[in-house]
């Protein structure tokens, strides 16, 4: 009835947890949507990146970057090469670019790569597979890409074949066992249409570790973590406000959005929160340094 597993070629699936939309693999426990409806071309022309472009959450998306590459500045080195595929508006290269390093994205969103390139970095229009370069790189990153590709197997060997031996893969993505997930099961904000694939911190190390990388570091993380609203470090840490926010506000994004005005006047609260969710790893994304090894 469904595809072989990606990762293990088990065909035994199961629900996950008591999931309508989700199903696993009894084997590995990779898990993925139950039907793919997402058309190949559909992120080149969709209108919701422009959205998240002109909109006043910019100054989180560039404290978000920054975060990501004090993560990883240390594997950076100032003559390497680095690629990160689904740039989107562009902000992790510019903030590379501005340190000196060599970088080029690939992002397939017309309305994204618009952005990109008014701040003068170098971005192919295109999807990655469609991409072909003649030289490697030493450092490829992908956020939140993964749980986007048909094929992830395929995507990490393809990204394994650009890299240099010793060259690193950075990859972030939802992590399907956070807590919000477990909490929040089918109406958990990151479950939907786009994403196919929903990792645990195992199903990627095992997705890297057979594909030709070794991992060196799994850390969790969340979206500009320390200036995240309130309400949701609150549920993070078992304080629920889940039906008035369903309610209230259509998105997450609009819960992060509004909490953002009262950033001042709780800093040393959300300080505290932010101290208390890392205690219990309580983060929404998994983020993860792999290291290329010689085949
Ligand atoms: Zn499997």
């Amino acid at each position: 009835m469904y595809d072989k597993c990606i990762i293990c070629n088990s065909n035994k699936w199961g629900v996950f947890r008591d999931s309508k939309r989700l199903i696993t693999c009894n084997n590995c426990s990779l898990v993925k949507l139950r039907k793919f409806i997402i058309k190949q071309d559909y992120y080149r022309n969709i209108k919701k990146y422009k959205d998240i472009l002109i909109d006043n959450k910019i100054d989180a998306r560039r404290r978000n970057v920054l975060d990501r590459y004090k993560l990883i500045n240390n594997i950076i080195k100032n003559n390497n090469k680095v690629l990160d595929i689904g740039c989107n508006e562009g902000l992790f290269l510019t903030l590379l670019k501005s340190n000196n390093i060599d970088c080029i994205g690939i992002e397939p969103n017309k309305y994204a790569y618009k952005f990109a390139i008014k701040n003068e970095i170098n971005v192919i229009n295109d999807y990655f597979e469609n991409v072909k370069f003649n030289h490697k790189f030493n450092v490829i990153t992908a956020f939140h890409v993964i749980e986007h590709v048909n094929n992830p197997v395929d995507f990490v060997s393809q990204i394994n074949s650009l890299l240099n031996t010793d060259g690193y893969l950075i990859i972030e993505t939802p992590n399907i066992n956070c807590y919000r997930s477990k909490k929040k099961k089918d109406y958990w904000e990151m479950i939907k249409d786009e994403h196919l694939y929903y990792f645990s911190s195992k199903t990627l190390f095992n997705l890297l570790e057979n594909n030709g990388f070794i991992v060196e570091k799994l850390n969790l993380r969340d979206f500009d973590a320390l200036y995240q609203g309130m309400r949701n470090q609150l549920a993070k840490i078992g304080i629920k406000f889940y039906k008035k926010i369903q309610t209230k506000d259509k998105s997450y994004d609009n819960i992060e959005t509004k909490d953002h005005n009262n950033i001042n006047h709780f800093k040393l609260m959300r300080l505290i929160l932010y101290y208390i969710i890392k205690l219990f790893k309580r983060e929404d994304y998994i983020f993860v340094i792999a290291r290329k090894i010689n085949a």
